[in-house]
């Protein structure tokens, strides 16, 4: 069965500006739902417990995945995360647009198993852009900053799997760009079979 709503992957470098952009989204529009993922790793301060992510232990996060808890889960830098899946499909049969902001292992697993999903990825404009929002946001260490962007150079490899490139630019632009981008592939005839098939046998019927 078709769901009513839309899954979207949102990946790109750290730093480039994914969570800024999730939240534009999601202030600006209500068709949005976001999946907060589960993840092994340290809250940074000001990060809630159950908002940003849920914070479990590596036992917990092992126990899920058996128990079938997870659509996708990967290790980054030495850490856990993952999509929990009854949120996900909730919000999609409820119709609304489902964001996740996961990294290239997961994104590659949901294509795999929802091929109707939309990958985006964002990047900055250039690499020295990228080194100045990381450094710049301040909340990752010089040696965390470094494995991270040894980690982009590593996600740049797999960029064309994804279907847009989102450059995080100028914000507002580029929220509008992707909310347009998201409505758009809605409507992409790849994605509507069922709407397709009705109105095909509706017209036989006449
Ligand atoms: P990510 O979630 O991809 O790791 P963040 O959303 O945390 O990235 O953004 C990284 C830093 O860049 C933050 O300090 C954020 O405020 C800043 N930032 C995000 N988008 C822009 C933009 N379009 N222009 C300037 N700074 C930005
Ligand atoms: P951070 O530690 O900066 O919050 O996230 C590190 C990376 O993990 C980011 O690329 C982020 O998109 C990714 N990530 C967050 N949640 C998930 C998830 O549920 N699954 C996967 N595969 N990656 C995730």
């Amino acid at each position: 069965m078709e769901k009513k709503g839309l899954l979207t992957v949102v990946s790109g470098f750290s730093g480039a500006g994914k969570g800024t952009l999730m939240k534009g989204l999601l202030s600006k529009y209500d068709n949005y739902a976001l999946s907060v993922s589960m993840t092994t790793r340290a809250p940074r301060p000001g990060e809630v417990d159950g908002r940003e992510y849920f914070f479990i232990t590596r036992e917990q996060f092992e126990k899920n995945i058996e128990d079938g808890k997870l659509i996708e889960h990967a290790q980054y830098v030495g850490n856990y995360y993952g999509t929990p899946k009854d949120y996900v499909f909730e919000q999609l049969d409820a119709g609304k647009d489902v964001l996740l902001e996961i990294e290239i292992q997961g994104a590659l697993q949901i294509k795999k198993r929802f091929p109707e999903a939309l990958l985006l990825f964002v990047t900055t404009k250039d690499a020295q852009t990228l080194i100045e929002r990381l450094k710049g946001r301040g909340t990752e260490t010089e040696e965390v900053i470094f494995k991270r962007l040894k980690r982009a150079a590593e996600e740049s490899e797999g960029i064309e799997e994804y279907e847009y490139l989102i450059v995080n630019d100028d914000l507002e632009t580029c929220i509008e760009d992707m909310h347009d981008i998201i409505q758009k592939a809605k409507l992409k005839a790849s994605r509507n079979s069922e709407f397709i098939k009705k109105i095909r046998e509706d017209l036989k019927n006449i």
